[in-house]
C-alpha cells in the first residue's frame, strides 16, 4: 500500500489512477511506469538527479509537477545483482551450448584420427 501524493488517501500501490480523488498515478495507464508527482509546492526537478547532473532533456524541466523518469538525488540507485561464479560459468555455458558441441565433435574426430 502507499499514499496518494494530491489526497494522501491509502491506496494501491499498483493502482493507476486514485479510487479517492482521481489522480493519475501511472503513465500510460501502465502499472509498471510510475507517474511520479510533485507533493506540495517544490518541483520535483529539484530533487532529481537528472537535473543536478544536467543530463534531462525533459521540455518540463526544471518545473516538473509530474514526470516518469524522475530519481531522487538522496536515494541510493540499486546495485546491480551480481551472480556466484558457478552460476555466471552455468550461463554460459547455456548460451554458447552449440560451440561447446561444435568444439567436442571436433575434439573426438581428432582423436579418432590419431587413434587410426
Ligand atoms: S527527469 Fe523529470 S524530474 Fe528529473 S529533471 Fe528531468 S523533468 Fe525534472
Ligand atoms: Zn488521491
Amino acid at each position: 500500500m502507499s499514499t496518494c501524493p494530491r489526497c494522501r488517501q491509502t491506496i494501491d500501490t499498483q493502482a493507476i489512477k486514485c479510487p479517492h480523488c482521481g489522480n493519475i498515478l501511472k503513465a500510460y495507464g501502465h502499472p509498471g511506469m510510475t507517474l511520479h508527482q510533485a507533493t506540495q509546492e517544490a518541483y520535483l526537478c529539484e530533487s532529481c538527479t537528472y537535473h543536478e547532473d544536467d543530463t534531462c532533456t525533459f521540455p518540463q524541466r526544471p518545473f516538473a509537477q509530474s514526470c516518469i523518469l524522475y530519481q531522487n538525488k538522496l536515494q541510493k540507485p540499486e546495485q546491480p545483482i551480481t551472480l556466484p561464479l558457478t552460476r555466471k560459468i552455468k550461463n554460459w555455458c547455456y548460451r554458447n551450448r552449440g560451440l561447446i558441441f561444435l568444439t567436442l565433435i571436433l575434439f573426438l574426430g581428432l582423436i579418432w584420427a590419431v587413434i587410426n
